[in-house]
């Protein structure tokens, strides 16, 4: 882990990136960051998580970080350890971004597990038009670990436009929580989608029909191999991170779009 602080007092604002070593946009993110930006009021900070996949350009060295949380840190398993110390770091911190990539098509998108009213402000500041309450989903991700974190999809891994997204969304969340000074945020509607499942894969040619969002009528197929057909029976089903190679063991997620967040008051 590599820790770059900038600025002292309140509010304490982190961005975090490289929890996942194949998706080296988080990185560059940061980096760009801490050459960039000044910090007018409050602490800024800025992580780079998991250096040695990063070094290795793989997801993960032992385990997946972000299903590891809050961990353990007399594992013997690096990300297993490194999850509390990362912890440790962000303990007590106003509001965190932790950023990602995927392989599915965009629009990027925030993740939240829990809608706090600094929630709320992280995901209308930013220029995204869709989030995805992950609350119903596995509790060991960061964001469902840490208060008042969203997660950022910020594009396709390995892409410039994934870096220069999440660099202009990094810089709007830096602003609504003030750590860019005086600064008058411009804060959207936000259309939620409730991930309700995922969608597994098995062996052969892996087809997606349906992109991120995208409704899918009933009767038709999302997805499928040669093990699987996912068929929808219900209207109002969307995926979330579809692809067709992203994931070894899954097309992606069903989600429902289940209402807005509105900026606050
Ligand atoms: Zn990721």
């Amino acid at each position: 882990m590599r820790l770059i602080e900038r600025g002292s007092g309140y509010p304490r604002i982190a961005v975090i990136g490289g929890i996942h070593g194949d998706e080296p946009a988080g990185e560059r993110i940061v980096e760009r960051l801490s050459e960039t930006v000044t910090v007018e009021s409050g602490t800024l900070q800025l992580i780079v998580a998991n250096e040695p996949a990063l070094a290795a350009e793989t997801r993960y060295t032992d385990a997946d970080l972000n299903r590891t949380f809050p961990g353990d840190v007399t594992a013997n398993d690096y990300e297993t350890a490194l999850a509390p110390r990362i912890s440790a770091v962000l303990e007590g911190a106003d509001a965190i971004l932790a950023l990602h990539t995927s392989h599915s098509a965009p629009p990027p998108f925030a993740i939240y597990s829990n809608c706090t009213e600094t929630v709320r402000k992280s995901i209308t500041g930013m220029p995204v038009d869709y989030v995805v309450d992950s609350s119903n989903l596995r509790g060991s991700t960061l964001d469902s670990t840490h208060p008042n974190t969203i997660s950022l999809e910020t594009g396709k891994q390995g892409s410039d436009e994934a870096v220069e997204f999440g660099l202009d969304a990094a810089r709007d969340f830096l602003g609504v929580h003030g750590i860019l000074g005086e600064r008058n945020p411009a804060y959207t509607e936000t259309t939620v989608v409730t991930a309700e499942e995922e969608v597994p894969k098995g062996d052969g040619e892996p087809e997606v029909f349906y992109r991120n969002f995208e409704e899918i009528p009933a009767g038709e197929i999302f997805a499928r191999d040669d093990e699987y057909t996912h068929r929808v029976t219900t209207a109002g089903k969307v995926p979330v991170l579809a692809s067709e190679h992203g994931y070894d063991d899954i097309f992606g997620l069903y989600g429902r779009i289940t209402g807005s967040i509105e900026p606050p008051a």
